[in-house]
Parts: structure tokens; C-alpha cells; sequence
């Protein structure tokens, strides 16, 4: 267990052993060489920085690159954003961010849609940490920002 302001304290062991396993070693942190899409976030409550790439084909997610610096919930969640987007439509990317957005809200989500999140589900306890709520979403905010620009 992580100590401190860690803000992983309370939340059910399985989702703090996915986000630290993500934190710890997290996906698809290879530069891409000419990405159509590349976008930095930056959270000034907490340091967090996050550098997103993305190569898009036919509305298709090719290619991910994730990368960044800051405390374990945002950097395992823009981790388990990248495992997420590979190989799937904007318009889906999109819908996931919604999903996403909606799971820190504290909406109901429906089973389907709890599947759809696969385990970025492991991020729902931090929704009951409104200050670690903007590390969560920092990445995927940046990348909805990005596919509606
Ligand atoms: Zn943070």
C-alpha cells in the first residue's frame, strides 16, 4: 500500500494494483515518428503533465503514444487511455472519454458500458477525491479536446 497523499489509500485493492501496474509500467510510451495528432495537457494543481500522440487512418486510432510525469492516477490513467484507443474509431474514443467523464461524476453506468471501460473501471473509487478527479480526466479531456479540434 502507498501511504500519504498518494490518494490510492482507500480504494479497492484489485483497482490499486491495476493503476499502480500502469503507473509503474505504463503502455505505449514510444514517440510516434509523424502523429496526426499531438497534443500536450498540463494539471498546475498537481504537476501533472501528459503528452498524448495519435496516428489516424480512416477514422481508426493506428497508432498511440502516451507519455508524461506526475502523480500514479494520472499517469495510469493516461496509460490505460493509451492501452484503451488502440485500434479503435475517434468516434469511439470519444464516447469513451463521455463514459469516463460520467464514471468521476458518479453517474450510474450501465453494465455494457462498465465492460466498455474495461479496466479503466479501476479509476471510479478516485471520484470520491474531487482534487485527484482532474488527474484522472487530464488525460482523456485532452484527447476529446483534440479529436473535436
Ligand atoms: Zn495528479
Amino acid at each position: 500500500m502507498m501511504g500519504g497523499t498518494s490518494g490510492l489509500e482507500h480504494l479497492d485493492e484489485l483497482y490499486e494494483s491495476i493503476i499502480l501496474d500502469h503507473y509503474h509500467n505504463p503502455r505505449n510510451t514510444d514517440p510516434l515518428e509523424s502523429p496526426d495528432i499531438d497534443v500536450e495537457a498540463h494539471n498546475p494543481f498537481c504537476g501533472d503533465e501528459i503528452h498524448i500522440q495519435l496516428d489516424i487512418e480512416n477514422g481508426k486510432v493506428s497508432g498511440v503514444s502516451v507519455s508524461g510525469q506526475g502523480c500514479a492516477i494520472s499517469q495510469s490513467s493516461a496509460s490505460l487511455l493509451a492501452e484503451m484507443l488502440d485500434g479503435t474509431e475517434a468516434t469511439e474514443a470519444l464516447e469513451l472519454v463521455s463514459l469516463v467523464r460520467r464514471m468521476m461524476r458518479g453517474d450510474e453506468l450501465s453494465e455494457e458500458e462498465q465492460d466498455q471501460l474495461g479496466d479503466t473501471i479501476a479509476l471510479e473509487g478516485v471520484k470520491r477525491f474531487p482534487v485527484r478527479i482532474k488527474c484522472a480526466l487530464l488525460s482523456w479531456t485532452a484527447l476529446e479536446d483534440a479529436l473535436n479540434g
